[in-house]
């Protein structure tokens, strides 16, 4: 008999695996065992067995055969061969190693291998939402234009044209820095605003009257947001645009102006089948945000949208808080 993998003759005690494999008593002791079925692996093939250990420091490699047929883990492409696996709202699923590690993506909140992209500015990413990053203004145009006319034409709130208010990508770094606070990137999930709408008013007055108006309009979006992230901010601040107009722009109720805008987002992100951006959207905890919408979503459903839309204006209005 001959042993599979040193390719002697076996003398003395061996062992027969699946399909004929037989190994001998030195193999057995000297090969790393799969840890998926026990069988030892080869080692020559180095490239192979660098890949199995990808750096996690996994204690054994997998075999051939459990390495084809095993789910790969959505962080590190290691094959899952342990019963312990963590499976996400995407379907996707992590290996120990990954699910256990600190490690987060800062747009989706899955765990992330070592090696994942990371921007300038210390935010991480995984492969799914690296894949459709909004990186250049170029890329955010049709996303601009796809809910301006969201806005405009399903929810009927019109807007001042894209040359009064454009929009601006710019970092994490710097949107927290336009807002007043600061951006320090951490291993787990960085809870941030990814969008701004700003309004610089000046007015020149004769006594009481106003005799003209200069707005500085700008929509603030942060780079790098997977193309349904960056379409959800940008709903979101367009009802800002749509809102400075519509509300007034002193003392308002906070969680009225954000509740509608997160509204619009939920709705937007719905009818583009994004039910996972959209369940973000209602589990937000934020009383502000995610209060807000609550609080929207059940003038909505009992009322309905036209008259939705006026209750919130004139509760914006009169100043009142909600409910
Ligand atoms: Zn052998
Ligand atoms: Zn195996
Ligand atoms: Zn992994
Ligand atoms: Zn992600
Ligand atoms: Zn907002």
């Amino acid at each position: 008999m001959i042993c599979n993998f040193c390719h002697s003759a076996v003398v003395g005690r061996y062992t027969q695996w699946q399909e004929g494999t037989v190994s001998c008593q030195a193999c057995q002791a000297t090969l790393p065992a799969c840890r998926g079925c026990g069988l030892p692996v080869r080692q020559r093939k180095v490239g192979w067995l660098k890949r199995v250990f990808s750096g996690q420091a996994k204690s054994a490699p997998v075999c051939e055969r459990c390495n084809a047929s095993a789910v790969r883990c959505s962080a590190c492409d290691d094959p899952i061969v342990e019963s312990y696996t963590q499976e996400v709202d995407g379907g996707r699923r992590f290996c120990a190693a990954c699910s256990g590690s600190a490690d987060q993506c800062d747009f989706c909140a899955v765990p992330v291998a070592k090696g994942a992209h990371r921007y300038s500015d210390g935010r991480r990413s995984c492969a799914v939402c690296r894949a459709t990053a909004i990186a250049k203004l170029k890329q955010a145009r049709p996303l601009i234009a796809d809910a301006r006319s969201f806005l405009t034409g399903r929810l009927q709130m019109p807007l001042r044209p894209e040359s009064e208010c454009e929009v601006k990508l710019v970092s994490a770094r710097q949107l927290a820095k336009r807002l007043g606070k600061q951006f320090r990137s951490s291993p787990g999930y960085d809870h941030r605003e990814k969008g701004l709408f700003t309004s610089n008013v000046s007015q020149r007055r004769q006594g009481d009257t106003v005799i003209s108006e200069t707005c500085d309009l700008a929509i603030y979006v942060e780079t790098g947001l997977p193309r349904i992230e960056c379409y959800g901010v940008l709903v979101h601040e367009f009802v800002h645009l749509w809102q400075f107009d519509a509300f007034p722009r002193h003392d308002v109720d906070r969680q009225l102006v954000e509740g509608l805008a997160e509204w619009a987002r939920h709705r937007a992100l719905m009818e583009m089948g994004a039910t996972t951006s959209a369940r973000r959207v209602e589990r937000n905890d934020d009383p502000i945000y995610g209060g807000g919408f609550r609080l929207v979503r059940d003038l909505e459903g009992r009322y309905g949208y036209r008259d939705m839309v006026r209750m919130v204006t004139e509760r914006a209005r009169d100043g009142q808080r909600g409910r």
